[in-house]
């Protein structure tokens, strides 16, 4: 069985796939996400959205979508912010994408969000129109292909039985590509589909994406698959349905998968530059100063955590795309 279709069975399959039954997140999850780590994450990424629907023009109506919510925590930061600094752009919102695949994630989106929502499969059943959509820790779920170069020749990762287990295996395959034994290519063609789709969307009518991620600035060589259980690493054949399997993203090959669609592609930038550039350590500050010294603590480590070099600062990176007549947005294209 080709990789791509082991992760998107042990992932998405509508009984025994892994989000489709559980809510995988938090200390008791498998992994904690940014938004799950601090309020601030969504408000900031609200004040990019509010900064970008200005840019449109204030569009009276506008598609504002997610894709991969989880438990909706980054849209219900990112709405409380706009309430507050910017009615008009709540209001404006008239309706919430959200692109997720869960029923059980559906469910907790529902709770935390409200009347609102509209949810969809995929991202070709979202209506047509003005749109600003975010995406955090979903282009890493998705399904991808890996090939190997073993003497002189490339080879596709597969997963087979041995002796009645689930096992790795090669299977030859012709990707017209050179390369140096050992080497490890990955291609993500669902990533690069729907990174097409959205450019699209862009391409047609005023909107702004950001979407934020693990991952490289440039195409690489290299095996980033992994597969995590209760925040430990384990095989990606270990106990299928029941781990997260994910993947690094290539910014490089998301951004031109974008600008096929038609989108104006802005370079991607690390985490760390994003949040400090959007106000991270102002935003703690103040929430610091309405509160006692163990949570000013608390929050010092969530921004540590957020923005650290050696966390998930410089690990994570953000790109951003834009309808091709905008201006390019803050904070890119400054460094
Ligand atoms: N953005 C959230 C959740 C990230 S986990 C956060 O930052 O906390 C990945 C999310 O993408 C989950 O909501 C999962 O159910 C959803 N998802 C995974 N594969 C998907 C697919 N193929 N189509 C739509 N949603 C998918």
């Amino acid at each position: 069985m080709r990789l791509d279709r082991y992760m998107g069975l042990c992932l998405g399959h509508p009984e025994h796939g892994y989000y489709m039954s559980r809510d995988p997140f938090g200390a008791r999850g498998d992994f904690i996400t940014a938004p799950e780590i601090s309020q601030i994450f969504g408000e900031l990424i609200g004040v990019w959205c509010m900064a970008a629907w200005q840019a449109m023009g204030a569009p009276a109506a506008f598609n504002l979508v997610e894709l991969g919510p989880g438990r909706g925590t980054l849209m219900a930061d990112m709405l409380r912010a706009a309430a507050k600094a910017m009615p008009d752009f709540a209001a404006s919102a008239v309706a919430l994408h959200l692109v997720e695949t869960s029923p059980v994630l559906r469910a907790l989106q529902k709770k935390t969000l409200g009347e609102k929502v509209r949810w969809h499969d995929s991202i070709e059943a979202v209506p047509e129109g003005p749109v600003i959509a975010v995406a955090n820790e979903f282009f890493d779920a998705l399904p991808i292909r890996q090939f190997e170069r073993r003497a002189g020749t490339w080879h596709e990762r597969v997963i087979g039985l041995a002796e009645g287990r689930l096992a790795p295996g090669l299977s030859p395959a012709e990707i017209g590509q050179g390369g140096q034994d050992g080497d490890v290519i990955e291609f993500a063609p669902l990533r690069s589909d729907i990174a097409r789709k959205l450019g699209q969307s862009l391409a047609q009518a005023p909107g702004a994406a950001l979407i934020i991620d693990y991952g490289h600035l440039q195409t690489a060589p290299g095996d980033t698959l992994q597969a995590m259980r209760k925040h430990q690493f384990v095989a990606i054949t270990e106990a299928p349905g029941e781990c997260d399997i994910t993947s690094h993203v290539d910014f490089e090959a998301l951004g031109k998968a974008m600008a096929q669609g038609g989108a104006s592609v802005h370079r991607a930038i690390t985490q760390r530059d994003f949040l400090l550039a959007m106000g991270l350590a102002q935003r703690t500050e103040m929430l610091a100063t309405k509160t006692d010294v163990r949570t000013r603590g608390v929050l010092e480590r969530q921004m540590t955590r957020l923005a650290d070099a050696d966390q998930m600062g410089n690990l994570f990176k953000v790109i951003s795309a834009t309808s091709p007549a905008l201006p390019v947005p803050y904070p890119f294209g400054r460094t």
